[in-house]
C-alpha cells in the first residue's frame, strides 16, 4: 500500500479519534480539570470524598464482587464517607482480579460502550481490564493538563517514539514513520530505530515538532547520536513515560532538545496518573484522577522517607471499579511541598523495572515492552518469562491456563518470528512455576546478551 494511503488511514483514524477525544466534552472537562489542579487541600479532599461516596454506592449496588465483600464486612455504603474510611475496604490484588474479573464488572453499564485492555504490569501476567468512556476521557484530559503545563495544546505538532512498529517490520528504507494529519502527530517506529538513527534525526529536524514524547530508552538513542554529531533540535518540551527515566537520560534529552523534560507515570490500569510541574521536583499524584495510598506490606502507610507499594483507587471507572488496587510499583512520597502551590502530593521516582533488551538474529535490540506487548494478548498464558542466552535462540517459559491450546503455541511462535526473524529459534517450555530473583522479584525478560546503549 502506498505510504500516502497509509498516512490517510492513520489520519482517518485520527479524525475519529479527534472527534471522540478532543470534542466539546473534552474541552469542557479540560477546563474544569485545569481549575481543579489549584484546589486547596480541603477542596481536593472534599472532591475526592464526594466521588468516592458515589463510587462506593455504585459498587455496592451494581458490582457483585464488592457487594459480597461489603456484606461480608457488614459495611453499608454510608459507612464509607470519604478517603479516611477507605481502610475499611480490603486490598485488591492482581490474583483477585484474575480470579474474580467478571464479578468486578458492573451489571448496569452498557457493555457495548466499553474499552477492554490487557495489562501485564511488571510481572508479565496478563490481566483483563475494562474501562468505560468516562475514564478514557478523564485519562486523556489529565494527560493534556500536564502538556498544558509545558505549554503544549491539542493540535500542536508532536512526534512520538513508543514501542510500536508503525511501518512493516521488513522495511529497510525510510519512511520509518507515519503522519497523522488531523492530530498533527508524527509516529516513529521503534523497531527500525537502531539501524536508522540518522534518518530519524533528519526527519525530526525537518518536521520541527513543538514537543516530543516517548520511552526514555528510545529517545536516549536519538540523544546519544545527536550529541555525537553536535546536533540540537530545539523544542518546547519532551515527555517521557513507561520506563524509569535515568538522570543521565534526562540531562542528554534536555541538552539536545534544548528544553525541559516532563516525565510522567501513568498506570496502565488507569487508576494513577502522576506528572511533573514547572518545578520538576518529582511527580505530582493527580489526586482528582484517583486516590493513591503508598503502603508497607499492605498494612500501613509509609513513613517519611520510606518506600512502599502504590495502592490505587480510581475515581472515574464505573465499568470495572478497582478499589485499593495493590500495584506492582514501589515509590516514595516526597516529604516537602512543591513551590508551585498545587496540593497534589509529590512522588519520588518509581523504582526501575527490569529493562533488559533482547537481541534478534541479525543483531537488533528489542525492548521488553515489545515482546510483553505481544504476549499480554495471549490470555491463556498465565505467566511467562523470556530467557535469551545467545543471539540465535530464545526460550519462553510458560505457565499455561486450562484453556491453552496448540494454536496458542503456533500463534505465539509466529508472532515472535515476526519480531525476531525466521532464523531465531524459539523454544516454548511449559513449566509449573517461574523462579524469582534473590530479592523475590519476577523478571519478564532475562537477557544474558549485553546490549549497551
Ligand atoms: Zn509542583
Amino acid at each position: 500500500m502506498p505510504v500516502f494511503i497509509q498516512n490517510l488511514g492513520v489520519s482517518y483514524y485520527g479524525l475519529k479519534l479527534y472527534r471522540r477525544e478532543y470534542g466539546k466534552k473534552f474541552r469542557a472537562m479540560l477546563e474544569e480539570f485545569e481549575k481543579q489542579q489549584w484546589y486547596s487541600y480541603d477542596e481536593l479532599r472534599e472532591y475526592q470524598n464526594r466521588l468516592l461516596r458515589k463510587l462506593i454506592k455504585h459498587c455496592y449496588d451494581n458490582v457483585p464482587y464488592y457487594n459480597q465483600v461489603m456484606r461480608g464486612r457488614k459495611l453499608k455504603p454510608e459507612d464509607i464517607k470519604g478517603v479516611d474510611d477507605l481502610k475499611k475496604m480490603p486490598l485488591l490484588t492482581r490474583e483477585t482480579i484474575k480470579e474474580h474479573g467478571d464479578e468486578l464488572l458492573a451489571g448496569n453499564v452498557n457493555q457495548k460502550k466499553l474499552v477492554i485492555g490487557y495489562t501485564s504490569g511488571t510481572i508479565g501476567v496478563p490481566m483483563k481490564l475494562v474501562w468505560d468512556k468516562r475514564v478514557c476521557l478523564v485519562k486523556n484530559v489529565v494527560d493534556w493538563r500536564q502538556k498544558s503545563i509545558a505549554g503544549i495544546k491539542p493540535g500542536d505538532r508532536m512526534a512520538f517514539l513508543y514501542a510500536s512498529a508503525v511501518v512493516p517490520l521488513n522495511r529497510r528504507k525510510p519512511p520509518f514513520w507515519r503522519y497523522n494529519w488531523i492530530l498533527n502527530h508524527l509516529h516513529f517506529s521503534n523497531y527500525h530505530l537502531l539501524d536508522n538513527v540518522e534518518y530519524y534525526v533528519n526527519k525530526l529536524s525537518a518536521f520541527k515538532p513543538k514537543a516530543i514524547e516517548g520511552y526514555p530508552s528510545l529517545l536516549y538513542v536519538l540523544a546519544r547520536f545527536m550529541q555525537s554529531e553536535n546536533i540540537v533540535i530545539p523544542v518546547q518540551a519532551v515527555f517521557t513515560s513507561s520506563e524509569t527515566l535515568m538522570p543521565h537520560q534526562r540531562e542528554a534529552l534536555e541538552a539536545v532538545f534544548d528544553c525541559k523534560v516532563f516525565d510522567f507515570y501513568g498506570l496502565a490500569e488507569r487508576d494513577v496518573f502522576a506528572t511533573e510541574c514547572e518545578f520538576h521536583r518529582g511527580k505530582h499524584l493527580n489526586e482528582d484522577f484517583g486516590i493513591t495510598e503508598v503502603m508497607v506490606d499492605g498494612e500501613r502507610p509509609t513513613k517519611a522517607g520510606e518506600m512502599g507499594r502504590i495502592v490505587a483507587t480510581g475515581l472515574h471507572n464505573y465499568a470495572m471499579p478497582l478499589i485499593r488496587y495493590q500495584t506492582t510499583d514501589v515509590t516514595m512520597l516526597a516529604s516537602s511541598e512543591c513551590a508551585c502551590g498545587r496540593s497534589f502530593p509529590l512522588m519520588e521516582n518509581v523504582t526501575a523495572r527490569d529493562q533488559d533488551f533482547l537481541v534478534t538474529a541479525d543483531g537488533r535490540r528489542i525492548s521488553p515492552y515489545i515482546v510483553v506487548g505481544i504476549t499480554r494478548r495471549f490470555t491463556n498464558i498465565r505467566e511467562h518469562q523470556f530467557i535469551q542466552e545467545d543471539g540465535n535462540s530464545l526460550r519462553i517459559l510458560i505457565i499455561r491456563s486450562d484453556s491453552y491450546t496448540d494454536e496458542d503455541s503456533r500463534a505465539l511462535i509466529e508472532q515472535m518470528k515476526n519480531v525476531f526473524g525466521e532464523k531465531m529459534n524459539i523454544e516454548l517450555e511449559f513449566v509449573s512455576s517461574i523462579p524469582r530473583t534473590k530479592s523475590g522479584k519476577f523478571r519478564a525478560v532475562i537477557s544474558k546478551i549485553s546490549a549497551e546503549f
